[in-house]
């Protein structure tokens, strides 16, 4: 009989991060120690897999602050081998906190209904491996444990005991451990011990909507989908600036993300701008930069703009980006 797998990929961050002082939490170089070596340094492990097997891919190894579409791509593909291996249960993902929530949606988009609904769980630190107390140890344990547990399905991010869905995950905070939050919609679990006590229910891969997008998009080729904010005295100019540097070595701009004030919002020049830049096919999506809820509207907005329920600017860009594939490719095939 085959064993179950739990299958970590590494992508770098601060998890992977070595200082030269024990004492040092931010002075370190992220993306030095391989997934292997942080998976034998954690205790415990063999007792929680329960005679499963551990398997380790190295897939990138960066600050995630460098994060970019081919690692996602890379991330995506290597999912896809590895859920279509029986054995495995699950996949737990190393990463970054500062982009984590991107890539999380990311994969939440793309994977959501491969896997026969088994999880991908992304985990992360706050402190350096070389930290005198590191977080990620008990991070990568809560996650294999997650990965591991029957009620788990989509993808999931867990970080300092707490289990966040894809869709709402968010760094809430610069420097503490327990860094994630999911605004309103609130935590899904709760690791305890090596149990996981769940509060809501985790989203079953069928109600992902957009689910699976992008899965069969060859060649690989992100549309640039930029972000602007709104903010006292922003005015008009890195709209403009944006929508006429769309040439050279830049692919050319496809889509702009408005992190706006309050319910989404845009100062008066900035509106005309946008509405200009929509008018030649620019697609716009309006966010708010405030920390929690999302857009609500309730007259129509211009043609051209549009918003996604709750979605954080940077979320918003992913799935408008994700989008704009999709209807390439439905173009293309026509
Ligand atoms: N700079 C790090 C990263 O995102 C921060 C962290 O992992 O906590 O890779």
């Amino acid at each position: 009989m085959t064993s179950r797998k739990v299958v970590v990929l590494g992508t770098g961050g601060t998890i992977a991060g070595r200082a030269n002082s024990g004492s040092d939490n931010v002075g370190y170089k992220a993306g030095e120690v391989s997934v292997a070596d942080l998976l034998a340094a954690v205790p415990g492990m063999s007792d929680r897999l329960r005679g499963c097997e551990l398997v380790s891919e190295q897939i990138a190894q960066i600050d995630s602050k460098d994060m970019e579409w081919s690692v996602w791509r890379a991330l995506q593909q290597a999912c896809l081998k590895h859920f279509a291996d029986q054995s495995v249960a699950g996949i737990v993902i190393t990463h970054g906190t500062d982009t984590l929530e991107e890539t999380a949606y990311f994969l939440h988009l793309c994977l959501a209904s491969v896997g026969q609904g088994k999880p991908v769980v992304l985990t992360c630190a706050m402190r350096p491996s070389t930290a005198l107390t590191p977080d990620g140890p008990q991070n990568i344990l809560d996650a294999v444990t997650v990965a591991l547990d029957s009620r788990s399905t989509g993808v999931l991010a867990v970080c300092a005991g707490a289990v966040h869905g894809a869709q709402h995950v968010q760094k809430a905070h610069t420097y503490r451990v327990d860094a994630f939050d999911s605004g309103d919609a609130g935590p899904l679990a709760w690791v305890e011990e090596g149990s996981v006590r769940w509060c809501q229910s985790p989203l079953p891969a069928e109600e992902n909507s957009g689910s699976a997008m992008a899965v069969h998009i060859e060649p690989w080729q992100a549309p640039r989908v930029e972000i602007v904010m709104n903010y006292a005295g922003a005015g008009d100019s890195l709209v403009n600036a944006l929508c006429s540097m769309s040439t050279g070595a830049m692919s050319p701009l496809k889509g702009i993300v408005v992190a706006g004030t309050g319910n989404g919002t845009v100062n008066a020049a900035m509106q005309v701008s946008l509405e200009s830049a929509a008018s030649s096919g620019i697609q716009i999506a309006l966010a708010s930069r405030c920390a929690k809820g999302g857009v609500v509207r309730a007259s129509p907005l211009p043609d051209g703009f549009r918003t996604y329920a709750g979605l954080s600017a940077v979320k918003a860009r992913v799935r408008l980006m994700l989008e704009l594939m999709m209807s390439a490719t439905d173009i293309k095939d026509r």
